[in-house]
C-alpha cells in the first residue's frame, strides 16, 4: 500500500432496495488519517453509504476498495453479493461503525461490552484484550464503569462505551452514524469532544452528523448528499464557508 491508497474507496456506487434507488453513483474516499463527513437530509442515502463501506449492505453497481483491495462479488443485479466471505469479515472488523442508538448488549457489563468482539471474532488473547478494553475504557472517560450494565449508564456515558468498543477492534478506520443525534444537548458534548480527540490523534474516520459544527471542527473533507447523489463537496471552510449549491444553502440554513 502507498501512502496514497485510501483505506476506504467507494467508486460510483449504485444501492437500491427494490425498485428504491438510494443511490445513484457516489464516489467516496477516505485517505489514511483524513475525516470525512457526510451530511444531508434525512433519506438522501447517508447511513445506506456508510453501511455499503463496511459491507452492511451489498449494492448493485460500482466498487468498494478496502486499501487499494476491491472487494469481490458474484452474482448479477439484486442477487449481486460478495463472493468472499473472509474478505467481508476483515473488512468489516477493520472499518468499525458507531450506531446512533449504541446498539450495546444490555446483559453484558460495559467491559464485557468492550471485550466481546476482540475475543470472539479476533480470537485474541484475554488478558491482552481486557487491559486493551481498560484502556480505552480510561481514554474515553468511563473507566469507572467498567462492571455497570448498559442500562444504568447515560446516554452520553453509552454512546463513550461504544466507542471503546469500536476502538478496542483496533481497526483501519471508524465510522460513526449520527453519533450524538440520540443525546440530549448537554451529553452531546462529553462525545463531541472523544471525537474531536480521535480526530486529532490522525485516526481515519467517517462521520454521518448533523451536527455542522462538529462537521466544521473535525473534518477534512465533507460530502453533501441529496437524493443519492453528492451534490457538492470540499474543505469545510469552503463547503460552510461558501456553499454553491442552492440546495446546500437551503440545507444549511433549515439546520443551523
Ligand atoms: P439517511 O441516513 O440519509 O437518512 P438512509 O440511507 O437511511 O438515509 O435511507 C435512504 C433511503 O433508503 C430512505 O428512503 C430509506 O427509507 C430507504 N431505506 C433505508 N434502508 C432500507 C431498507 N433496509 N429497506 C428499504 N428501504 C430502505
Ligand atoms: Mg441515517
Amino acid at each position: 500500500m502507498t501512502s496514497e491508497t485510501p483505506v476506504i474507496e467507494i467508486r460510483h456506487l449504485h444501492k437500491a432496495y427494490g425498485s428504491l434507488e438510494v443511490l445513484k453513483g457516489v464516489d467516496i474516499s477516505a485517505p489514511k488519517g483524513h475525516v470525512v463527513s457526510l451530511i444531508g437530509s434525512s433519506g438522501s442515502g447517508k447511513s445506506t453509504l456508510l453501511r455499503c463501506c463496511n459491507l452492511l449492505e451489498d449494492s448493485q453497481q460500482g466498487e468498494v476498495l478496502f486499501k487499494g483491495e476491491p472487494v469481490r462479488w458474484k452474482g448479477e443485479g439484486h442477487n449481486r453479493r460478495p463472493a468472499d466471505a473472509g474478505q467481508v469479515l476483515r473488512i468489516r472488523t477493520n472499518l468499525s461503525m458507531v450506531f446512533q442508538q449504541f446498539n450495546l448488549w444490555s446483559h453484558m457489563t460495559i467491559l464485557q461490552n468492550v471485550m466481546e468482539a476482540p475475543l470472539t471474532v479476533l480470537r485474541r488473547d484475554r488478558a491482552e484484550v481486557e487491559a486493551a478494553a481498560r484502556a480505552y475504557l480510561d481514554k474515553v472517560g468511563i473507566g469507572d464503569k467498567c462492571d455497570a450494565y448498559p442500562a444504568q449508564l447515560s446516554g452520553g456515558q453509552q454512546q463513550r462505551a461504544a466507542i471503546a468498543r469500536a476502538l478496542c477492534m483496533e481497526p483501519e478506520a471508524l465510522l460513526f452514524d449520527e453519533p450524538t443525534s440520540a443525546l440530549d444537548p448537554e451529553l452531546e458534548q462529553e462525545v463531541v469532544k472523544v471525537i474531536k480527540d480521535l480526530a486529532s490523534e490522525g485516526r481515519t474516520m467517517m462521520i454521518v452528523t448533523h451536527d455542522m459544527k462538529l462537521a466544521a471542527d473535525v473534518s477534512d473533507h465533507v460530502v453533501f448528499l441529496h437524493q443519492g447523489l453528492i451534490e457538492e463537496q470540499g474543505a469545510p471552510d469552503t463547503l460552510f464557508g461558501a456553499p454553491k449549491s442552492e440546495r446546500l444553502r437551503g440545507f444549511l440554513s433549515a439546520t443551523t
